[in-house]
């Protein structure tokens, strides 16, 4: 070849790497986006099922196959409920099928394959569609998938920066990982000191229709606040409200890019599978009595001690700098279809526990004529099953505050943790139905 096609060459081939170059970044980039998107767990083969254990007897050894890692149990053992949800790994569920057979206890599958349900539950736009969203909109947020946490701290963001009149935004501490507690303050009749209500969700990392409905329920407040606050006969407009949509953001982020039913926080990641804390068992109103572990492995562990995680802290500290103006707590988990009050702790119940059941049920009449579903009303333990730590008797037993409720929000249990994003909508009506009753006891409070 001569000297001068030579240097054609070099400079076809220079140009054509020039051309190539932002596709193979693009490609490389996507590539590891996606490598970090695709949860690691795999729940290929994992089944849900529903057992039927009426006796004492087969609860037990229920408890036993949680105890020793062989089932998850989903949906708790409530002793006047005959059946119990359990989650199965795909190398566990011949074995435990037999050891159901061994104790006479008939089961169904719920969900033969969870890995595709996982795979279905959460259509997501692209990102291109995402940069025309946020181009129209001014922000990322859509109702009809789950987001994650910057795609919700955005929208927030967003509100403060549309409605500055309205409602602002504050960082009330930091996570494990140094995300930020995020809370929009919606202040309607704009002064300060009046009677507050705060609501949290996200909790728990892998109950997505937490923070998805408490962020629908906080955007119907502010984008449609005429409607909400100015009602001749309405009282809600008088209260400042708190909202913290996710309490829970290293869990929750956690539980999209890398185990979809990761519960806990991210405490001691580095230690894997024995990582984290059950932030709901750890609140400081009798901390580490039933229904909570000292066992770091399991789901429940209560923490080294009440409020050894930056995340119950700030919201302890958050709500008992506002003092007794604080008349109405509420904190959504899933799933089961229940409106919670005090205790957790034990079967008791506190001294005005009237108030709260009669306000309960005014919460389940709501939720059914906004077209919702059915949901039971009762005290936590005597309902479900005792549970210590957990933020509902702290806000009702250190904090005093009067109406104070844990709701448990959509299904019963055909998707369980996994329900489809098709469900936000309704069930963020159904949040929002709820606050509203909520809002209006708290609001006629001395
Ligand atoms: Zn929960």
């Amino acid at each position: 070849m001569e000297a001068g096609s030579r240097v054609l060459w070099r400079r076809y081939l220079a140009l054509l790497f020039l051309i190539l170059l932002p596709f193979c970044s693009a490609l490389s980039s996507r590539s590891a986006r996606d490598a970090e998107e695709a949860p690691t767990t795999s729940y290929a083969g994992a089944q849900l099922l529903r057992v039927n254990a009426s006796t004492p007897e087969q609860k037990d050894a229920i408890r036993r196959l949680e105890e020793s890692g062989d089932v998850d149990l989903w949906s708790g053992i409530v002793s006047h409920k005959k059946t119990v949800d359990v989650m199965v790994k795909s190398d566990k569920v011949q074995d435990v099928k037999q050891k159901l057979r061994k104790i006479r206890a008939e089961y169904a599958i719920v969900i033969n394959n969870l890995q595709d349900a996982i795979q279905k539950e959460n259509p997501v736009l692209s990102e291109a569609e995402m940069l025309l969203l946020e181009g129209r909109k001014g922000h990322r947020m859509t109702w009809h998938s789950y987001h994650r946490v910057s795609d919700m701290h955005g929208y927030m963001d967003f509100l403060a920066q549309t409605y500055p009149r309205l409602c602002s935004v504050m960082t009330i501490g930091s996570s494990v990982e140094g995300r930020p507690l995020k809370v929009l303050k919606i202040s309607p009749a704009g002064s300060t000191g009046k009677k507050a209500i705060w609501i949290d969700g996200g909790i728990h990392a892998r109950e997505w229709i937490s923070p998805a409905s408490v962020s629908f329920a906080l955007k119907e407040l502010v984008e449609n606040h005429d409607m909400h606050f100015n009602g001749k006969e309405s009282t809600l407009g008088s209260l400042d409200w708190y909202f913290l949509p996710i309490a829970n953001p290293d869990g929750y982020e956690h539980s999209h890019s890398q185990d979809r039913l990761w519960r806990k926080n991210r405490h001691d990641a580095h230690k894997g599978s024995c990582a984290g804390t059950d932030l709901n068992r750890n609140f400081g109103y009798r901390w580490g009595g039933a229904g909570s572990s000292r066992d770091p492995c399991r789901e429940i562990y209560a923490g080294r001690n009440a409020f050894s995680e930056p995340e119950t802290a700030a919201i302890s500290n958050f709500v008992k700098s506002k003092g007794q103006s604080v008349k109405a707590y509420i904190t959504f988990h899933s799933y089961g279809q229940y409106i919670l009050y005090p205790w957790g702790y034990d079967r008791k119940v506190p001294p005005d526990y009237r108030d709260l059941n009669s306000v309960g049920q005014k919460i389940a009449q709501a939720i059914r004529s906004v077209g919702g579903g059915s949901y039971t009303v009762g005290s936590s333990a005597a309902t479900l099953y005792p549970a210590s730590g957990g933020s509902d008797d702290w806000a009702k037993g250190s904090a005093r505050i009067k109406y104070t409720y844990t709701i448990e929000l959509r299904d019963t249990g055909r998707y369980g943790f996994i329900l489809p994003a098709e469900y936000i909508i309704p069930s963020g009506n159904e949040a929002l139905a709820a606050l509203k009753v909520v809002g209006e006891a708290a609001s006629q409070e001395p």
